[in-house]
């Protein structure tokens, strides 16, 4: 009797806050997770951090003197992952920002050549795009990423002090000249022989986090900066 008023009390909850999987909308799920178990099952695990160096972060490194890069899972547009950065971005989800930093994070602690990381810097947003979104998504992931792997968080080693328009329509070649002087270091002593590891949501070109990297070897020389993104798109 106690089981059935449990279960009639948890449906009529159900119905007034319906918790669903975000990816594929099934309401089986527990109540504190973002996705159901199959769809949990299916991420598509890119084992950059646990493997030998990789295409991207050879062609990264090339560029621009980063230690590591990687992502936790490769970017599908029709998957899980996708899912979750939509509603971060531009559905007001925080608690899906929360949920892929975890998952950020906990691929992250399997990895020993991370180990070396000194500190979290979330991708900083222009002031003016965070007012319009509410928060900085970035933060919101490294906040994940903290909660699994206990690395502490730098919320003023980077600042973004010009607005970049919306970057999608430009070839690559004006993304990079956008995005020159973009980026501020205001206390380069801070970063000295640290080891930061820069954290965003989607790795593309990886435009901005050269820039971002670029302001920072140039404000202080001695210090190393890797990547880690959720997700890897290819161009
Ligand atoms: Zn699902």
């Amino acid at each position: 009797m106690l089981a059935q008023l449990k279960t009639y009390y948890q449906s009529i909850l159900h119905g007034f806050f319906p918790h669903h999987c975000l990816a594929c909308g099934t309401d089986v799920l527990p109540q504190n997770q973002l996705l159901c178990l199959p769809c949990t099952q299916q991420l598509p695990h890119t084992h950059f951090f646990v493997g030998n160096t990789t295409a991207i972060e050879m062609q990264l490194a090339a560029r621009v003197p980063f230690t590591h890069v990687g992502s936790a899972f490769y970017y599908d547009k029709t998957a899980a992952i996708h899912h979750l950065v939509e509603a971060v971005k531009y559905k007001g989800n925080k608690a899906a920002g929360i949920y892929l930093g975890k998952l950020l994070g906990a691929s992250l602690s399997q990895s020993a050549k991370m180990q070396a990381i000194t500190h979290l810097v979330p991708m900083p947003l222009h002031i003016k795009k965070q007012q319009k979104r509410g928060y900085n998504q970035a933060l919101l992931i490294a906040e994940g990423v903290q909660q699994v792997w206990r690395k502490p968080i730098a919320y003023n080693f980077v600042l973004r002090t010009v607005n970049t328009e919306t970057q999608t329509k430009k070839d690559r070649v004006s993304r990079w000249q956008n995005m020159q002087n973009v980026f501020s270091v205001p206390h380069p002593e801070l970063l000295a022989h640290q080891h930061i590891l820069l954290i965003d949501d989607v790795l593309t070109t990886g435009a901005t986090m050269e820039a971002c990297a670029q302001a920072i070897f140039t404000a202080q020389p001695n210090c190393q900066v890797s990547i880690a993104t959720v997700a890897y798109a290819k161009d």
